[in-house]
């Protein structure tokens, strides 16, 4: 057998399920915020990336899967969300003297080292938001989080974290000062690190390395270097999100590995799961929409990372009671393959009632089809033979009492549609 791509997905049907639930209600939360949907390629020009997220981030040094198309041109499978957004926005002309909201969803990829919440394809629920400069949408942004977690029951699971990374000459100053720290320190520090001396000093402050972050409590703090501006800005996002009674910590060592990042960062964060415990993280980036070449457009927005948010899920809700376990409600046993057609025609008709129906395949009698139908956890047999046919009736079997009864056909549909409602 020829096996799956490592790091790569496979969701089976029990995990699909919490899947459905938990992205659904994501989703119904984003619509509570009028979010609009955008769907982006899987493919984008590497260029694209290269430029987007920068050259010298981990994404784009050593992760992105890149390919020669059969004309020659780089492309990449997306690695991220945020770039594919702006060009799409920017190419059809959505950011020309107007504010954007949109969400989209949909599998990443990046070649990392695969560990429990970190895959090499993984799946993005995002929300970028185009032309306002204020805090408030940065509030809104973390707003939004908070009604997720707590839509899901995972309010007490989930801490927030913020920061302010000041206006682009800020970051540029406490960069310039972290590397003059850092640079008679080098031999010390840990491998990865000092090769970020280089190419991303910030991406230093989030080091793993015990004797990194130890030199890293003498060093030049962020908060030091911000501007007026950026310091009232987050000021006043914290007050907003005080007003919302929304917890947070303020921690000056988070930054956003990318470079186009200024003003507010944040970081959703879950004990729960070990190393990998960011589940969503976002911030500001006026910066990027110029630099892949559009006119200076201030942004923020963020990525919610649904497998890591799943983990989190079923660690916290281990039985699922919001949605159903079994596969089916209903199955429908018939007599004879004369009966097959009947078979489709009811089970089409259930289904305009939204209830789940397999139709039993294969032949076979009554009490081998019943045993079919246990096994996939319907509640409800029908079952069809000449006489229900000839009388137009129904006969019902509740698999759960085990009692039988024949009603006809618009009264017994009526009677499933009711005893199933809401299991989907
Ligand atoms: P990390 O520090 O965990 O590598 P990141 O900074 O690379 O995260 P972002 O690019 O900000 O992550 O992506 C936003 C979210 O997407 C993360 O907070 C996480 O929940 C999720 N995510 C990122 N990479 C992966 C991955 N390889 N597997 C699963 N989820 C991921
Ligand atoms: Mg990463």
């Amino acid at each position: 057998m020829v096996q799956a791509v490592r790091g790569m997905r496979d969701v089976l049907p029990d995990a699909a399920r919490r899947w459905r639930h938990v992205e659904s209600v994501v989703q119904q939360v984003l619509r509570t915020f009028a979010y609009e949907e955008v769907h982006l390629p899987l493919l984008e020009f590497t260029e694209l990336f290269a430029r987007g997220v920068g050259e010298a981030t981990d994404i784009v040094e050593k992760e992105m899967y890149t390919l020669a198309d059969r004309d020659g041109d780089s492309l990449s499978l997306r690695p991220e969300g945020t770039a594919s957004c702006v060009r799409v926005l920017q190419e059809h002309g959505l950011l020309y003297n107007q504010t954007q909201r949109v969400c989209y969803a949909g599998p990443m990829f990046r070649y990392e080292k695969p560990q429990k919440g970190r895959y090499r394809q993984f799946y993005q629920i995002g929300a970028e938001v185009f032309g306002f400069a204020g805090p408030d949408v940065d509030a809104e942004l973390i707003q939004m989080g908070a009604q997720i977690w707590r839509a899901l029951g995972l309010e007490q699971h989930l801490r927030l974290e913020i920061n302010t990374l000041g206006d682009g000459n800020a970051r540029k100053a406490y960069r310039d000062a972290l590397v003059a720290y850092l640079t008679p320190l080098q031999a010390e520090l840990d491998a990865d690190s000092q090769r970020r001396l280089q190419t991303n000093p910030l991406r230093i402050l989030d080091a793993k390395a015990a004797q990194t972050q130890a030199l890293l409590k003498s060093a030049p703090q962020l908060p030091d270097f911000v501007d007026e501006h950026s310091a009232a800005h987050f000021a006043r996002l914290r007050e907003l999100l005080d007003g919302m009674q929304i917890n947070y910590v303020c921690n000056p060592k988070l930054v956003r590995g990318l470079d186009y990042y200024t003003h507010t960062v944040f970081e959703w964060i879950t004990e729960d799961l070990g190393a990998q415990g960011t589940v969503c993280a976002g911030g500001r980036y006026d910066g990027l929409v110029e630099r892949l070449g559009g006119r200076p457009t201030p942004a923020v927005g963020f990525a919610l990372g649904l497998d890591r948010l799943l983990l989190l899920h079923e660690a916290v809700c281990a039985d699922n009671p919001g949605f159903a376990e079994n596969a089916a409600d209903v199955y429908i046993c018939y007599a004879n393959d004369a009966l097959l057609s009947h078979g489709l025609e009811l089970a089409a008709r259930l289904r305009r009632e939204k209830l789940r129906v397999r139709l039993h395949m294969g032949g076979g009698n009554f009490k081998k089809q019943l045993k079919r139908a246990d096994a996939c956890g319907a509640g409800w047999a029908v079952l069809l033979g000449e006489d229900e046919v000839n009388s137009g009736t129904l006969s019902l079997k509740n698999l759960t009492s085990g009692e039988q009864q024949q009603l006809d056909v618009e009264a017994g549909c009526g009677m499933l549609a009711a005893a199933c409602a809401g299991s989907t």
